[in-house]
């Protein structure tokens, strides 16, 4: 069958439309937010640059209650569908930029592409960044015995010989306490 280039549209970015909430973010916290609002038949928009959010830098998860092993782009594909069950409105590709108050009713949300919309209440699920140490070799061992959380990743080191935990975002008495656990000696 010939390709028709006509039927494949990017979503359309809403411009002058009024929602109950816009939750800007569609990782696991904006799509479980859009559970609640929608089932309390909220009008419900999610802005987001993805869907996923962190967990599309990871091919597995491990400590879902119930579900161990599980592929997370399966996981976030059936948080998106979930989310979309009671009508929450997905667009994605878009920058969210500025939320505006404009009186008492109503927040303006503005963002790339031209999203312009109004809603009455404004979720931020923006997630977070992993800070860096900017060290030698970091970037291209991410993933290969660089890791960004010691809870979720110390198992990977069972055995190990040495691990060095860095920073103080974990609580110090937890981190090196799981890796300890896991590898021979930890710093
Ligand atoms: C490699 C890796 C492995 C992990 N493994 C596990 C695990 O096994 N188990 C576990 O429980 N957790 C794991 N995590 C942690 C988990 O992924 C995060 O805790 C979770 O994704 C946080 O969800 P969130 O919705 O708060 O934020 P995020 O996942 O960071 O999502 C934020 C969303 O906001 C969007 N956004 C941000 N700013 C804007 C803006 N201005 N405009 C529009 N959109 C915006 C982003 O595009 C993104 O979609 C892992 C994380 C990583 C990086």
């Amino acid at each position: 069958m010939p390709l028709r280039l006509s039927a494949v549209r990017a979503p359309r970015v809403p411009k002058g439309e009024e929602y109950d909430t816009v939750i800007v973010g569609a990782g696991p916290a904006g799509l479980s937010a859009a559970i609640y609002t929608t089932r309390f038949l909220m009008s419900t928009l999610i802005v987001s640059m993805d869907v996923g959010g962190q967990l599309n830098l990871t091919n597995w998860i491990d400590d879902y209650p119930g579900m161990g092993g599980l592929e997370a782009s399966k996981l976030v594909e059936s948080f998106r569908s979930h989310a979309e069950m009671f009508g929450a409105k997905i667009v994605t590709g878009v920058q969210v930029k500025s939320v505006q108050r404009l009186d008492d009713q109503w927040f303006l949300v503005r963002g790339s592409r031209g999203l312009e919309v109004k809603a009455h209440t404004v979720i931020l699920a923006v997630g977070s960044r992993r800070r860096k140490l900017g060290v030698p070799g970091e970037e291209e061992l991410a993933g290969r015995g660089v890791s960004y959380c010691s809870v979720c990743d110390a198992p990977l080191f069972k055995g190990k010989n040495a691990v060095v935990v860095v920073g103080a975002g974990t609580p110090p008495w937890k981190a090196p306490s799981s890796s300890a656990a896991t590898s021979r000696r930890s710093t």
